[in-house]
């Protein structure tokens, strides 16, 4: 049963309900009341025709009274004089044997309806009174008659004075008032109604008989007309029908303009429920169901916008995950990938602002590395620059979250902090501490991060935070909340792994390129340094000199005191020569107890004279060792040989340079060890070798094919200011 036929039913029940009782009692008490306004006028009737009748009896006996007292005699004047006063009709006097001894008027044929006497004869054309006529002594003398003839008229009277139809039964036809048509009908239900009983015709006339009795000579009919209201009742069916009719109409108006919306709106919530959130239901009124249909139309718009809205920061948040993924397995571009991690964490939470600093452990200070929407955020809503952020750890919002290294998130105005002087204005704000999760000496803003990935970067721990991830104002001007934190938390942790893949992946570089006992960078930077720099020199016309070392009998050394004494001491050597050089000279161990060291824009003088110089530190203090076979610590005396090549002089290129200085190394030692040799000039077709002066003594020596000149011994062949260059 539906909402529709329900209402109907209902507004039917409702309305036609009342209005069928209403008539019904109405034609109930219409037709009560009229049924007993007709019997109170039926009895009016009788008792007025039971007086009328009884007062015409007393007319009757007082005018017989009279003839018989002014004709005591029988005197026939007295009888003519009541006639002549029309007491009566008629008047006669009789004797005691009933012979008619006087008769004045016209006398009706007998027999009559006396008025003494309760029954007489069924038909009848008068109505008489007598009384006794007597002598003097009382004798009587007969009976003295007033008559009066019943005819139309005297029916009339009757009937006036009842207010009602009289009608003479057994009598003459002419004898009622009624209507011809009824006067048959009310003497055939008079004569059948037992007494005192009303009856009543077909064409609606109430009816009671008076039967005769003293006072009454004439059996008589009263009718009155029983007004059945008839139009009344016929009002009241067209009223209800048409009551009916209009409830019909009303109703199904009702029904329709209430179940109508309300099917709409439930087909429309069918389908947004179906997840068309385009539906919408029209509205036509302004009352409940108008109100319910414009506030579905609300919802399913919002519904819309709010699905539309989270579609589109989806995608966006798809590509900006997608970025950052990519970003992450294809970079070590620290700057990058902190840059796009910010974009990724604006995009997630709808933030209008970001920043992403990093504490600097020098100086204790956070620094900016990246930022997003500082227009006007500077003091005095300036534009902020991502190099103007710095902040001091423990001050403001930011320095507050790195100091405290608990995340944060707020109104400005209503949960503080005070914001410091270099920190972005904002209204609301969350700010995430990431943190250092592993040991290791902070040497950098990139220095304390955990090392291992399956470390998860720590939020909220007593250790300090190596950075902060802070937004503010997201768009709505809806505060962050814990969501936006998580959220925040997530991207924090994914630039603190970043940033330790990135120390990782620099650390592995580098150990890829030093050698562990000396700290020093191996052979294989040796090679690509070699090419840089002699690529370098060559576009500059600068010259690069190469010097080849190589400890002396060290063999001797590992066989005397150990191989780990021999580490110690090759440790130490290169200690020295790092000490002794420059910092754009680069010093590299070859392999073994061979050695080599760059120096860039220095010619062969300038070369001896680091020669000269690590040979002297090399040989001045022999290394002090705990070996392994003593119990004391030795001091192993060391020294060293190294060839001298410089480019472009003796070689067109890195390699050949290298070889060039190996073979003035071979030199260095032909000639007695603890010296340096220089390689003689390309283009003079041998390569020459200059001695140190502290070497062993040597005569130049002439080597054939690869010829190496031998300098003399004593002073290096080294312009002075080469050697200054060297020392300053
Ligand atoms: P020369 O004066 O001719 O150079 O004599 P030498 O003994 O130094 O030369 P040689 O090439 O014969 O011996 C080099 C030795 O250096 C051989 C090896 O035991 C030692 N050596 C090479 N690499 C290492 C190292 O990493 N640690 C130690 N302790 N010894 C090393
Ligand atoms: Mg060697
Ligand atoms: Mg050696």
């Amino acid at each position: 049963m539906t909402l529709r036929t329900r209402l109907t039913a209902a507004f039917l029940a409702v309305v036609l309900g009342p209005v069928l009782l209403g008539a019904g009692f109405v034609a109930a008490t219409v037709s009560a009341v009229s049924n007993s306004r007709a019997s109170e006028r039926l009895d009016l009737a009788v008792a007025g025709v039971r007086t009328a009748m009884n007062s015409s009896c007393q007319r009757l006996r007082t005018a017989a009274e009279t003839a018989a007292v002014l004709g005591g005699n029988l005197d026939p004047a007295a009888a003519q004089r009541v006639v002549n006063r029309q007491l009566a009709g008629a008047v006669e006097l009789v004797d005691t044997t009933g012979v008619d001894v006087y008769t004045a008027g016209k006398l009706p044929a007998k027999p009559w309806a006396d008025c003494a006497e309760s029954a007489g004869a069924a038909t009848f054309v008068a109505v008489a009174a007598h009384v006794e006529l007597v002598d003097g002594d009382g004798h009587p003398l007969g009976y003295a008659y007033a008559v009066e003839p019943v005819d139309p008229a005297l029916v009339r009277r009757l009937a006036t004075a009842a207010g009602a139809a009289v009608t003479v039964l057994h009598g003459d036809s002419g004898w009622s008032t009624e209507r011809e048509s009824d006067q048959s009908q009310v003497s055939r239900v008079a004569e059948a109604l037992p007494v005192g009983a009303v009856g009543e015709t077909d064409s609606g006339r109430r009816v009671r008989r008076i039967d005769r009795g003293p006072g009454q000579p004439l059996p008589l009919a009263v009718s009155v007309s029983y007004e059945q209201p008839r139009g009344l009742y016929a009002v009241l069916v067209a009223v209800v029908a048409l009551t009916g009719l209009l409830s019909i109409v009303a109703a199904w108006w009702l029904a329709r303009s209430t179940a109508r919306p309300l099917t709409e709106l439930s087909h429309a919530v069918d389908r947004l429920a179906g997840g068309d959130l385009g539906v919408r239901v029209p509205v036509r009124t302004g009352d409940e169901v108008g109100r319910l249909g414009a506030t579905f139309n609300r919802m399913a718009r919002e519904m819309q916008g709010y699905l539309q809205a989270l579609t589109t920061s989806r995608d966006q948040l798809r590509g900006h995950l997608g970025l950052l993924g990519d970003t992450l397995s294809s970079t070590h571009d620290v700057n990058r990938i902190l840059e796009v991690i910010l974009e990724s964490a604006l995009s997630a939470t709808g933030a209008r602002a970001g920043v992403l600093l990093l504490v600097d452990p020098a100086s204790g200070v956070l620094v900016g590395q990246c930022a997003e929407g500082l227009n006007g955020r500077g003091p005095g809503g300036a534009l902020l620059q991502v190099q103007d952020l710095r902040v001091r750890v423990g001050e403001g919002l930011l320095g507050s979250v790195a100091a405290g290294g608990k995340a944060r998130r707020g109104l400005t105005d209503r949960d503080g902090p005070r914001l410091a002087v270099n920190e972005p204005r904002c209204r609301t704000y969350v700010a995430v501490p990431f943190a250092a999760a592993g040991p290791g000496a902070a040497t950098g803003p990139t220095g304390g991060l955990s090392a291992a990935a399956e470390t998860p970067p720590s939020f909220e721990s007593p250790a300090p935070a190596c950075g902060v991830l802070a937004l503010y104002d997201r768009h709505g001007f809806d505060e962050f909340d814990d969501a936006d934190m998580v959220t925040l938390r997530t991207f924090a942790g994914q630039a603190a792994v970043a940033l330790d893949n990135v120390r990782v992946h620099q650390e592995a570089q580098r150990l890829s390129l030093t050698d562990p006992l000396t700290g020093l960078s191996n052979y294989r930077y040796l090679k690509d340094s070699l090419r840089r720099e002699v690529e370098r020199a060559s576009r500059f016309s600068h010259q690069l000199t190469v010097l080849a070392l190589d400890l002396d009998h060290f063999k001797e050394v590992n066989d005397t005191y150990g191989h780990p004494a021999g580490d110690a001491v090759l440790a130490e050597f290169a200690r020295r020569v790092r000490v002794e050089i420059r910092e754009v000279d680069l010093a590299f161990r070859q392999g073994g107890e061979e050695f080599v060291v760059l120096l860039p824009e220095t010619d062969a003088a300038g070369g001896a004279v680091v020669a000269e110089r690590l040979g002297a530190a090399i040989r001045r203090t022999p290394v002090l060792v705990r070996s392994a076979r003593s119990a004391q610590a030795v001091r192993i005396p060391v020294t060293v040989s190294i060839g001298i090549a410089v480019f472009p002089d003796h070689g067109a290129n890195g390699a050949a340079v290298l070889e060039a200085a190996d073979d003035a190394l071979y030199q260095a030692k032909s000639d007695g060890r603890d010296t340096y040799r220089v390689a003689w000039a390309r283009g003079e077709g041998v390569q020459g070798v200059a001695s140190a002066g502290t070497g062993p003594e040597t005569a130049d020596v002439a080597v054939g094919g690869d010829a190496v000149a031998v300098t003399s011994s004593g002073a290096p062949d080294v312009p002075q200011a080469s050697r200054q260059s060297h020392d300053g």
